[in-house]
């Protein structure tokens, strides 16, 4: 798409700094980083943000091989023990998936308890993973039951 930012990004008509390319993929050092070395990985054809809109299992198979290769990349060179993805894509229009290196945790895996509580009634343009309150059984059961009726 001609007007797509990360489109004329792959076709370096707007300069980036990129730390992996192979064929199909593409990945480069986010401009606008909200933690050190926030990376963005996306496919070097152009497909609107919603990955769950694809519907092609060899392409999300690719991807997610693509995108573990940057992990890879990230964790020895950062020397951190986890990366987490986010693919909401609310921003530029072209699928990526944005990689944070999560900074300070433990090499070992442990169970960890943040001691804010946030709830969204709806998208605040990003994306938080801190729980709230716990949910009764009925409560969820409730959801459950309405989700079920709709498929
Ligand atoms: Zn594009």
């Amino acid at each position: 798409m001609s007007d797509c930012i990360f489109c004329k990004i792959i076709s370096w008509e707007i300069p980036s700094t990129k730390i992996r390319e192979d064929d199909t993929f593409f990945a480069i050092l986010d401009v606008f980083p909200n933690t050190k070395w926030m990376t963005l990985v996306m496919p070097k054809t152009h497909y609107d943000s919603d990955l769950f809109e694809i519907n092609d299992n060899e392409f999300y198979a690719q991807y997610l091989s693509a995108v573990q290769k940057v992990v890879n990349i990230l964790k020895k060179w950062l020397k951190v023990n986890r990366i987490a993805m986010v693919t909401e894509g609310t921003w530029v229009n072209h699928l990526h998936a944005k990689l944070y290196p999560l900074h300070g945790i433990w090499p070992e895996w442990a169970a960890h308890e943040t001691k804010k509580e946030i709830y969204f009634n709806q998208y605040e343009w990003y994306v938080s993973t801190q729980i709230w309150a716990k949910a009764t059984p009925d409560q969820l059961q409730k959801i459950a039951d309405e989700i079920l009726n709709i498929i």
